[in-house]
Order: C-alpha cells, then sequence, then structure tokens
C-alpha cells in the first residue's frame, strides 16, 4: 500500500456538506491502508470572488498582493477540510503551498514550480496523519514572496507533490467522471475514455478542452506520473492519462484507437491582413510586431498571391482577449508593410479532432471534412499536427461541427453516459 494523492477541485469542496463528503471519501482511503496526501482548491467561485474584489479597490492590482490574497482561497478550504476529517476521528495536518515545500520562480500569476521539498508533508504522513495541502501556490526561491501557479494550478501541485513524494497515483477529483470523447453539454452521445495518452490530453487540453490543466499533463508525462481523473460524486472509475504504450487498445473498439475525442474552443478570434505584398520579409515583419505585443499565436493560413496584383492574404487565430491589442500593433505597421487592411472576427471557433491512430491510417481528414460538409459547416483554416486536424469554423457552427465529427467517427455511445454533478465543471 502505497501513497495516493488526491486532489479536489473548488466544485468538490464548494459548501460545508461537500467538504464533509470529501473527508469522508478521504478517510476511506486512508482506512484502505494508503498514506493519503490531498491537495485542495478554494472553495466553489472565491478565486473569482477574490478577484472581483481586488479589482473593486483598485484598478490594477499589484502582482504580489494579489497573489497574497488568491492563496487565501486554498487555504480556507485546507483548514476546513482537515477540521472535518479530524471531527471523523483521524488526524489530518493542513499546509499552505510553501510549508509543503512547493518552490517557484518568481513570476507571480503564472509561476512554475522548479523544486519540491517536501520534507513536512513526508513527515506527517510518516506519523500516521493525513497532509492537507493548499493548491495552487507557492514560493519564490529568490524573492521568497507568495507565488500563484495560474488559473487552474491546483492539478500542477498535485501532479508535482506525487512526483516528489514518489506516490503511486495521482487522482484528480472534480464534477465530471472523467475525460468524455467530447463536451457533454453539446454532444449528450459522448462516451467516457477508459484511457488516454498523455500525448493526447495535452492534445485535447490545448485545443480547448476543460480537463486538465496543462501544465500538470506535461509535468506529468515528464516524469511518467499515471493521473486518475474522476468524479468525487460517484464511485466510478474514471479515467486514466498514461504512457502511450499503456493504453491498451482491447479497451476501445477499433474507431476509438483512431481517434480519441474531439475537443472545441470557443474563446479564438481571427486576424485577417488584407492585400500585403508578396515579398520576403513581410511575414516577418508582421509575426514580429504580434511577437513584440507579447500575444500567443495559434494558426496561420497565408494565400497564393493573386498574380495580377501580387497581393496576398495573411489571417491568423489568438486568444479574443489579445484581439484589440493586436489590431493595435498591427495597424501602426500599415505604412511600413503597405498592406491595405485589416479585419477583425471574434466570432469562431476552433475544432479539433485528437488520437494518435491517426498518424497509421489514412483519410482521417477526408472523413472529418466531409462530415462538416454533410453538415453544412463551412472551414475557414485548417491546421494539423502529427495526431490532430484542427479547423476554425463559425462560432454559431461549432456546435454542428463537434456533432458531426462525433458521430463520423463513431464515438457515441447508445446510453446517456455523461454526467455532470456540480456546476462549474471544476
Ligand atoms: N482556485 C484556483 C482557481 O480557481 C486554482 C484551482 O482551482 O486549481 O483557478
Ligand atoms: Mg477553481
Amino acid at each position: 500500500m502505497g501513497i495516493v494523492v488526491q486532489k479536489y477541485g473548488g466544485s468538490s469542496v464548494a459548501d460545508a456538506a461537500g467538504i464533509k463528503r470529501v473527508a469522508q471519501r478521504i478517510v476511506n482511503t486512508k482506512k484502505a491502508g494508503h498514506q493519503v496526501v490531498v491537495v485542495v482548491s478554494a472553495m466553489g467561485d472565491t478565486t473569482d470572488e477574490l478577484i472581483d474584489l481586488a479589482n473593486e479597490v483598485s484598478p490594477l492590482p499589484p502582482a504580489r498582493e494579489l497573489d497574497m490574497l488568491l492563496t487565501a482561497g486554498e487555504r480556507i478550504s485546507m483548514a476546513v477540510l482537515a477540521m472535518a476529517i479530524q471531527n471523523l476521528g483521524h488526524e489530518a495536518r493542513s499546509f499552505t503551498g510553501s510549508q509543503a515545500g512547493v518552490i517557484t520562480d518568481a513570476a507571480h500569476g503564472k509561476a512554475k514550480i522548479i523544486d519540491v521539498t517536501p520534507g513536512r508533508i513526508e513527515a506527517a504522513i510518516n506519523e500516521g496523519a493525513i497532509a492537507i495541502v493548499a493548491g495552487f501556490q507557492g514560493v519564490s526561491q529568490t524573492t521568497k514572496d507568495i507565488t500563484t501557479l495560474g488559473r487552474g494550478g491546483s492539478d500542477t501541485t498535485a501532479v508535482a507533490l506525487a512526483v516528489a513524494l514518489e506516490a503511486d497515483v495521482c487522482e484528480i477529483y472534480s464534477d465530471v467522471d472523467g475525460i468524455f470523447t467530447a463536451d457533454p453539454r453539446i454532444e449528450p452521445r459522448a462516451r467516457k475514455v477508459p484511457r488516454i495518452s498523455y500525448e493526447e490530453t495535452l492534445e485535447m487540453a490545448a485545443q480547448g478542452a476543460k480537463i486538465l490543466h496543462l501544465r500538470c499533463v506535461e509535468y506529468a508525462r515528464r516524469y511518467g506520473m499515471p493521473v486518475h481523473v474522476r468524479s468525487s460524486f460517484s464511485e466510478k472509475e474514471g479515467t486514466w492519462v498514461v504512457k502511450a504504450e499503456d493504453v491498451h487498445q482491447e479497451d476501445q473498439n477499433m474507431e476509438a484507437a483512431i481517434i480519441t475525442g474531439v475537443a472545441h474552443d470557443r474563446s479564438q478570434a481571427k486576424i485577417t491582413v488584407v492585400g500585403v505584398p508578396d515579398k520576403p520579409g513581410e511575414a516577418a515583419a508582421i509575426f514580429r510586431a504580434v511577437a513584440d505585443a507579447q500575444i500567443n499565436i495559434d494558426m496561420i493560413v497565408q494565400n497564393v498571391s493573386a498574380a495580377a496584383t501580387s497581393l496576398t492574404d495573411i489571417s491568423f487565430t489568438l486568444p479574443a482577449g489579445e484581439g484589440q491589442t493586436a489590431m493595435t500593433a498591427l495597424s501602426r505597421l500599415q505604412e511600413s508593410v503597405g498592406f491595405d487592411s485589416l479585419l477583425y472576427d471574434d466570432s469562431v471557433g476552433k475544432v479539433s479532432i485528437v488520437g494518435a491512430g491517426m498518424s497509421s491510417s489514412p483519410g482521417i481528414s477526408a472523413r472529418f471534412f466531409e462530415a462538416l460538409s454533410e453538415a453544412g459547416v463551412n472551414i475557414e483554416m485548417i491546421s494539423t499536427s502529427e495526431i490532430r486536424v484542427s479547423v476554425v469554423v463559425a462560432e454559431a457552427q461549432v456546435e454542428a461541427a463537434v456533432n458531426a465529427a462525433h458521430a463520423a467517427f463513431e464515438l457515441g455511445s447508445d446510453e446517456i453516459e455523461a454526467v455532470v454533478y456540480g456546476g462549474t465543471g471544476r
């Protein structure tokens, strides 16, 4: 019987009843003979409420103080959870991220974990206690200030602790039963995926599926830590995120082995630079301006230039929240680059099919595009990786596109499998 790290998201500990339910679950794991380390998120929407509060007192809250404020959310949950466990007759001790040895760099709001020294956690579990750790936070190695890891960062705390403690498994509890072939809110026939590789999970998460914090999956992959994504509201087996070679084909039908799931993302916008002179250096100038504005772009499409004019159009996608900044940066280039105009469209969405099997089976893109065409969905942009095909479509057609792709690759189950127990999805 080894060490089990369990992480409970905000919806699992939203109120006193949730805290007590989770406490019972933790005690059951302990009684089964495991050493248990628990990572908790802030209760319900606490983090959002704290951010609202900060914005009410200051238009631009200083990053150091904002981190200090936000980490309070997780401290509330860890303390009340420890109380609830003690009430069940078991010893529990709570620790802040800093006390648990989560050492980060100094980048407030998006700190990276650089070391984990969980001496106090080891001591607590070796003395028979249950250790409860505040997620999403650490302490900077250089400034000694309290930092946060970015929204949703408790997943990463959990995996990092699991690795440092050499745990058998890291269990991530939320209010859904696992990872599904598509978002059950728009695809009611979505099926739970029993096992999925780190690589596929990374692609799904990067393409908008709200499964796990991206960095948590990167961390788990780097150290080969098995992650079990499951619901705290049911006893059902969830989804195991494991090495590609441990994803057993026999768990799934043949189709599912080729395409694992469909992800979608409505948070993107598209910018088109119209009438760019077709000569060396123009694309470089455009994307240098966007990069200097610290904007991450996703897909890029450049059309062939019209022979008569030697002008071309370049389109790219970016997070809608950065749209204004990018447009301002680009409009400053209009004269030097000599393009005609800029178009901005934030009513676009991205739909992606992901699956490790596609690299060895031809015709996947054709099947995807045929399904979209039969559903009357127009494709605006396309991009691919070895295990993914993504398209940009009108936002109003995202749902139809997900349904069409899901059906075309026969991902659906006959019964309704997906249950969302809580509210917020985490
Ligand atoms: N409470 C933080 C958030 O809401 C961290 C987490 O939930 O993982 O982003
Ligand atoms: Mg949260």
